[in-house]
Parts: C-alpha cells; structure tokens; sequence
C-alpha cells in the first residue's frame, strides 16, 4: 500500500513539472506529433500515425493507482472471503482499445491477473490476432473477486464493483470497449438484452464505443463462434483506425 502511495506521489510530481510520460526509450524523445495527434495511440497499422512509442499518461496511471487505493482491502460484498488476491485490471493505462470480462477464475485468483487461464490464453491470442501486444490494451472484469465454484456474478455483488470499473474506464479513456460475454455486455450497457442479439454491432458507453462479443471461456466449448467473434474483431479494428485518422481525412 505504501509502495503504491509513493508511487502514485512520484508520478504526481512528474506531472506537476508538466512531464507527460515516462520511458527509457529514445523513441520517447519523438514523441510530440505522434502522440498529441487525437486518438492516436497504440493502433496497429494506423493510416498516418507514425510508430509512437508507448508511453503512459501519467494522469491515467496516477488515477488507476489511485482507483485500486480506493478498492483497498475490500470487504464491500460476499465475495472477499473467498479470495486469494483482488483481480484489478492490467495493462496500459492509455490503451485505445480495452477488454472487459465477467469476473476472475480459478488461475486469476491466484496469479491476481485477470485473463491468464485457458480462456485467457485465447483472449490474448485474439488480442495478438488483432495487431496487439497484450500489454497494449487495458483488460479489466466487471467484478474483481472471484465467484465461488465459477459461479455467476450475482446484481448485488455487481452494484458493488461496477463503480470501479467505470472509474478505470474514465481513466483510461480508450476508444473501444470490448464486452467479453453477457455479464460484461449487459453491466457496461444498462441492458438484459441476450449476448446473441448485442454483439456484432457496436453501442456507446458516454463517448466509448462498446462492442459486446462472446466470451473466450464460451468460445473453449463452442469452437465454431470464433467465427463470429473474429467478424466483431474486424470491426473494431476498423474503428480504431477510422478514429486514429481523424477529421481531416475523413470521408
Ligand atoms: N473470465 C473472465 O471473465 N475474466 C477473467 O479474468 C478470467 C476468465
């Protein structure tokens, strides 16, 4: 907790002096037009958006930190007692593009890493299909204490946890929100409308375009969806370099 206090202390100070990132690469000191240009971060393979190197904000860092302070030692809902580790989120605080889940499984739980079971070794293959490092985008779960036995999530162990989730959303800012499953889709899009109906077209969140798709776990069992899933991969690969090319060259 300490640690994390300094942290977030260190990186506040930075950000007093008007330091925008932080990284060891020489790349790093190019930075200006690639990076200031609007909704240029991290796409893969964007039209006119030079290599920028990936480098944090320091205000989306410093408020993630600071969110996963708040969550502290949860005791908010029945899940706590059965945890091992709170599964928070991981991955670039400035990430364009984010992947959000149900909540951690047995190998979460105990890594406190969400998305590095079965079903998240082919989430990050997806993501790697895609043009993504893994630690490009940001993953993160509806809930972050795992459900005994697997278990669904339950409303009131959702109302606890959603806030954070829109919290880490509102820091990160991405572009595109990748809903993996009905429980994702149906928290971030305030609806019980079925998974089937949802994906394969895009909803707004605020200024965040959601795009619900089936979850990697359902994709283990039913092989045949990552078709589908594939066909709402493409899509927002084509959103996030539609907004990568900005107004100008629009049309
Ligand atoms: N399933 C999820 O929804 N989230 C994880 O982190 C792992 C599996």
């Amino acid at each position: 907790m300490t640690d994390r206090l300094d942290l977030a202390a260190h990186l506040r100070y930075y950000e007093e002096m008007g330091v925008q990132g932080i990284s060891r690469d020489a790349r790093w000191r190019q930075r200006g037009a690639a990076t200031n240009a609007p909704n240029a971060r991290n796409v893969p393979n964007a039209p006119n958006v030079p290599n920028a190197p990936n480098v944090p904000n320091a205000s989306s860092a410093i408020r993630l930190t600071e969110i996963r302070a708040d969550i502290g030692d949860c005791t908010r809902c029945k899940l706590h007692s059965g945890r091992t580790h709170i599964v928070y989120g991981v991955g670039n605080p400035e990430a364009t593009l984010m992947f959000v889940g149900e909540g951690p499984g047995a190998d979460e739980d105990l890594q406190g890493e969400p998305f590095v079971g079965r079903a998240g070794q082919l989430l990050t293959q997806i993501i790697k299909a895609m043009g993504f490092a893994r630690e490009e985008v940001y993953i993160a779960n509806v809930v972050k204490c795992r459900p005994p036995g697997n278990r669904n999530p339950e409303p009131d162990e959702i109302a606890q946890c959603e806030p954070f989730l829109h919290a880490q959303i509102a820091a990160i800012r991405p572009r595109v929100i990748v809903a993996l499953g009905k429980f994702a889709a149906q928290t971030l899009l305030a609806t019980d409308t079925p998974i089937s109906r949802l994906r394969g077209q895009f909803h707004q969140l605020r200024d965040v375009h959601v795009m619900p798709t089936f979850h990697p776990s359902y994709l283990l069992r039913n092989p045949a969806a990552k078709r589908e899933v594939w066909e709402d991969m493409k899509m927002v690969i084509a959103r996030l370099k539609d907004e990568a090319r900005g107004p100008k060259d629009e049309g």
